[in-house]
């Protein structure tokens, strides 16, 4: 059934339909499982400085090795999570244990988490946050929260007072996935980010001859700096991406052609390597 429609609506189901249906629910129920069995784990993406190539932060990115099915991807995972509620508890576990692993890193270097706009709208996540920052003793401005533009799409007031909530515990902001939602400048304008993140299909293909994308990436950063904010190319592959990037001023890069996500203890062993320093 399509993401949205009323519960308690009565519908006639086809067979097919009533296969997936029972496939969710049995998916929710061993994700369910899942959280209380260290059945999830966190990976971590670096993020790399443009102008001096030193690691400036990490991405955590949720995983789940499913018993009988094997990795299941977050794009699949996390939306059955915001509709069966479980993604309260996960995100929990997610802040949780970013900010305890981040909290053995040098100092300099954050950690980024993905919120979810479920998460985004409930009045506890800034106690929840707290609770994460104060657990681990990571400093707030070490924490950036990332966003996407779909929390813009619910209720205005509370949307305001979550950000200035956020912002008055210390975190950073950044607002993920850019240009493919339903971008507006207006959000720009309201809301306290810290960073944009460039999505990914700007990003690759941008080296292509005769692609716009670097004419859409340059303009991006550009309002990005006057507006005082960073930037991350996010998905960049190759290397002729990354010169691109670095050409067109962003002032961050995320990718492949840096790494790949790994482990927390493949993060100290980053870290400890050339002082933080990586090579495309
Ligand atoms: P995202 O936040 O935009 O994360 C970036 C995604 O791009 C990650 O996919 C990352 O592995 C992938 N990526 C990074 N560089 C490259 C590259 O060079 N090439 C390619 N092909 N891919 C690249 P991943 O880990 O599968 O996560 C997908 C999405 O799932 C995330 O997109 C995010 O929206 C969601 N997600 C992941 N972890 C969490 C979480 O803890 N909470 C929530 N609410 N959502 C999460
Ligand atoms: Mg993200
Ligand atoms: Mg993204
Ligand atoms: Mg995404």
């Amino acid at each position: 059934a399509a993401k949205g429609d009323g519960r308690g609506v009565y519908r006639f189901y086809s067979p097919e339909m009533h296969a997936e249906a029972e496939d969710r629910r049995q998916l929710e129920e061993d994700l369910r499982r899942a959280l209380v069995e260290d059945g999830l784990h966190l990976v971590y993406q670096p993020v790399v400085s443009s102008k001096t190539e030193r690691i400036t932060g990490y991405e955590a990115l949720l995983r789940w090795q499913h018993p009988v099915r094997g990795a299941i991807s977050p794009t699949q995972f996390v939306p059955i999570a915001e509709d069966s509620g479980l993604i309260g508890p996960i995100g929990e576990w997610v802040l949780r244990t970013a900010c305890r692993d981040a909290a053995q890193w040098a100092d300099d270097v954050r950690v980024a988490i993905n919120v979810s706009p479920i998460q985004f709208a409930n009045p506890g996540l800034p106690s929840v946050v707290m609770n994460a920052l104060a657990g681990s003793g990571l400093a707030p401005q070490r924490l950036e929260l990332e966003i996407t533009e779909s929390v813009f799409l619910t209720d205005g007031d509370g949307t305001d007072s979550m950000f200035s909530r956020l912002k008055g515990l210390g975190v950073r902001l950044a607002l993920d996935d850019f240009g493919t939602g339903y971008s507006s400048l207006g959000y720009l304008k309201k809301a306290p980010f810290d960073k944009i993140k460039i999505d990914q299909s700007f990003v690759r293909g941008a080296a292509i001859k005769g692609s716009r994308n670097s004419a859409i990436i340059k303009a991006i950063v550009s309002l990005a700096e006057a507006l005082g904010m960073d930037t991350t190319a996010e998905g960049a592959e190759t290397q002729d991406e990354l010169a691109l990037i670095r050409q067109l001023g962003c002032s961050h890069i995320q990718g492949y052609v840096y790494g790949r996500p790994v482990p927390a203890q493949e993060v100290l062993v980053q870290q400890h390597r050339h002082g933080g320093h990586i090579a495309p």
